[in-house]
């Protein structure tokens, strides 16, 4: 179905690198929905086909497994490249595989962008701000990012391909977008996630522990999908040059007890009790985003209650958890 399509009204030749993931996935049906031409390209380390069964059958939908470390030759007109596991657990599985995914995919993604004057999205991350020490964070802040640590492999590789970004735009012209995107939630994240709101959500059905890392008093600030989308589309679709890097984040914080603690009250059937584990190296003690900029550029902000959001992905986990386990 043809929603309505920005600009001027032309299908699009677009790529979705990481497009089988869970931003991927939402980004990609909202791109489809526009009457775009869609190629999702992802070779499935986190992502599943499972996220996109239901847009496989759409003429103006393709999906390519494909490793973005390598070359890739296509004719597009847009570059979202959102190729990256995000997870701690998952990108730190293979943190040389994850490093490479950052650097050398946005080399080549910014190999194609260039030879097919594409317009490029990428999305980076509020890890670029490491643990920080400016609260809450602004774009003009450095961060405070360890260079050898266990989460290096992704904060690292993600502020190299921010640095790659702004070098091929001042070398070569390229027409850049870079988005830091702050921890996002929603329906179609998957159970073995391994990130917190999954996990607390998918503990809580199954009745088990609820494994709360340190003693719960980081905090972060959770950002719903749909929301994180609007944010996305809004920077590419932006008339004018703003290239970013612009956060896009929910301003609300919330400590990770309390998360747990809510979550728990909205599972009333739940039996899981609260438990304590270490704290993982380098644990961020505070994150959140100061969204003036994205207020002002893309007249952006969120619109989903952290209730209303928390709601819909219990409501999904409730559906789609009997199946994983008949699946298994
Ligand atoms: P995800 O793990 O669900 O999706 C990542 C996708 O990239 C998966 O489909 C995976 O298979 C694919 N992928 C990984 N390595 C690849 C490679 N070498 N080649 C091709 N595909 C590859 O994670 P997500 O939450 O959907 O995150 C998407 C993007 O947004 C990532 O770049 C992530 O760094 C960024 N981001 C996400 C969050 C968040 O809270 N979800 C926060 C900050 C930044
Ligand atoms: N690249 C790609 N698709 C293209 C064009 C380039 O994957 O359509 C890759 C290719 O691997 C190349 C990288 O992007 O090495 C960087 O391209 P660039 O033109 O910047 O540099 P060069 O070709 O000189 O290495
Ligand atoms: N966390 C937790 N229990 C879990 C998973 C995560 O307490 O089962 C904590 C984690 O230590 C961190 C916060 O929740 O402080 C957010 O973790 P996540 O992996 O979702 O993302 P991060 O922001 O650390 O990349």
């Amino acid at each position: 179905m043809i929603v309505d399509l920005p600009g001027n009204n032309r299908p699009l030749r677009i790529l979705v690198t990481g497009g089988a993931g869970f931003i991927g996935s939402h980004l990609c049906r909202r791109l489809v929905a526009q009457g775009h031409d869609v190629l999702c390209a992802d070779n499935l380390f986190t992502g599943n086909k499972r996220n996109i069964l239901d847009l496989l059958d759409c003429r103006n939908f393709e999906f390519m497994r494909h490793d973005v470390t390598f070359p890739l030759y296509v004719e597009v007109d847009r570059i979202y490249n959102l190729a990256c596991p995000a997870s701690p657990v998952h990108y730190q599985f293979d943190p040389v595989q994850t490093t490479k995914t950052s650097v050398h995919g946005a080399i080549n993604m910014l190999g194609l962008a260039k030879r097919t004057k594409a317009r490029i999205l990428q999305a980076s991350t509020s890890e670029v701000y490491g643990d920080p020490q400016m609260h809450p964070q602004r774009e003009d802040y450095w961060g405070n990012a360890n260079p050898i640590g266990p989460r290096s492999c992704y904060d690292e590789g993600k502020r190299c391909a921010e640095t790659l970004f702004f070098d091929y735009h001042r070398q070569h012209k390229l027409d850049i977008r870079v988005i830091r995107i702050f921890n996002t939630y929603g329906p179609g994240m998957s159970p073995n996630d391994g990130r917190v709101i999954s996990n607390f959500i998918v503990q809580a059905l199954r009745n088990e522990d609820i494994t709360i890392f340190g003693r719960g008093s980081q905090t972060r600030s959770f950002l719903y999908v749909d929301d994180l989308i609007d944010g996305i589309l809004s920077l590419m679709e932006q008339a004018s040059d703003f290239a970013g890097p612009v956060n896009i984040g929910n301003p609300e914080e919330i400590s990770i007890r309390e998360l747990a603690e809510t979550i728990l009250a909205m599972i009333p059937e739940s039996r899981s009790k609260l438990i304590f584990k270490p704290l993982p190296t380098d644990d961020p003690a505070r994150r959140c985003p100061d969204i003036t900029l994205a207020r002002a550029s893309l007249n952006w902000e969120p619109h989903t209650s952290f209730a209303e959001g928390l709601t819909r992905t219990i409501g999904h986990f409730r559906q789609t958890l009997p199946m994983e386990c008949a699946n298994r």
